[in-house]
């Protein structure tokens, strides 16, 4: 009996959600996001890739037309830190609302019915009482996932087109001639990596970044790679954003890599999170090259998805950046 109490007081701890979203409609594919925190007590989450940044768009929702997915169009962002003010705080039983243009996110080019749902994961979340803790490193983060809103139909008589909120800002003769030298590093880098895998997937450095081998994952990964390599079209962008290494957006064919003020604080190259290794991981983000994502950010969490999810590994972009890293430690 005691044990069965347990068990049910462990199901009910479990499954209770303190934090829900619903999404509504304001105009055109605009929509309104709220998140509610249920709980008694305040609850931070980590803003990064949520419709909680809005510095950036975010790969938050799901969207179909006449049932099928629609492409992602925003920013991807390799984020520096966390810094405390990367956190967004809940106070108890609060609610917050925020504006997303869905347009600016997701190709709504086509006039059509579309599905949105709101699917999404927080890479971090600490209960307020806790906030002195705040920011943690990327080793403790403290996911929660599934955050999943209502579903909601919009209907657009006509074609939208994106807007790109962000302009970079002009490079500095300083800061073309770091980012000339940061490319041909990467150069160098890609070089070394491309030989490396072909050394095949029972090397230390590949087990540790890419998991157990499999012939079908190693030959995504070094064709991804060899993308990496050949590819000669990429323009360096400069944007003073803080807190953040570096953004793309995947679908651009010109491939610009925007980058961002800790890009100016890394090292070129010998070591992790360098300058080098972001283009690299910037590079893989292009549909047309590995089309990776940012599943988990970190060497620590990226040797865990090593091990635990090899299949995410070889599409999660810091595994990477770190794969190539580790041959110039
Ligand atoms: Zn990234």
């Amino acid at each position: 009996m005691y044990l069965l109490l347990v068990l049910l007081l462990g199901v009910s701890v479990c499954s209770s959600r303190e934090l829900t979203a619903t999404i509504k409609l304001v105009e055109q594919a605009t929509i309104n996001v709220e998140i509610t925190n249920s709980a008694e007590y305040g609850i931070a989450l980590l803003r990064w890739n949520l419709p909680l940044d809005n510095r950036f768009q975010s790969d938050s929702f799901r969207v179909l037309l006449q049932g099928a997915p629609v492409t992602y169009i925003g920013s991807i962002v390799k984020y520096a830190g966390p810094y405390l003010n990367d956190y967004v705080f809940f106070a108890p039983n609060e609610t917050k609302s925020y504006q997303v243009p869905l347009e600016n996110s997701y190709d709504f080019s086509q006039p059509g019915e579309y599905d949105v749902v709101m699917v999404t994961d927080v890479l971090d979340y600490e209960i307020v009482d806790d906030v002195h803790s705040l920011p943690h490193t990327r080793e403790t983060f403290s996911p929660y996932s599934g955050i999943i809103s209502n579903s909601l139909q919009i209907t657009t008589t006509e074609g939208l087109a994106q807007k790109i909120l962000r302009a970079p800002v002009p490079c500095t003769s300083s800061q073309t001639t770091q980012l000339n030298s940061a490319g041909s590093s990467q150069k160098t880098m890609i070089t070394r990596a491309v030989s490396r895998i072909h050394e095949g997937g029972h090397t230390p450095t590949y087990l540790e970044w890419f998991g157990a081998n499999s012939d079908a994952r190693w030959t995504h990964i070094r064709d991804v790679l060899g993308r990496v390599n050949s590819n000669t079209v990429v323009v360096y962008r400069c944007d003073n954003e803080q807190g953040v290494f570096a953004y793309v957006y995947p679908t651009d064919r010109a491939h610009n890599i925007y980058c961002c003020g800790a890009f100016w604080t890394a090292g070129v190259i010998g070591g992790f999170d360098t300058r080098a290794g972001t283009l690299v991981h910037e590079l893989s983000h292009f549909d047309n090259i590995g089309a990776t994502q940012d599943y988990v950010y970190g060497t620590g969490a990226a040797r865990n998805l090593a091990s635990t999810n090899p299949n995410q590994a070889r599409a999660n972009a810091d595994n990477y950046e770190y794969f190539c890293e580790s041959l110039f430690k």
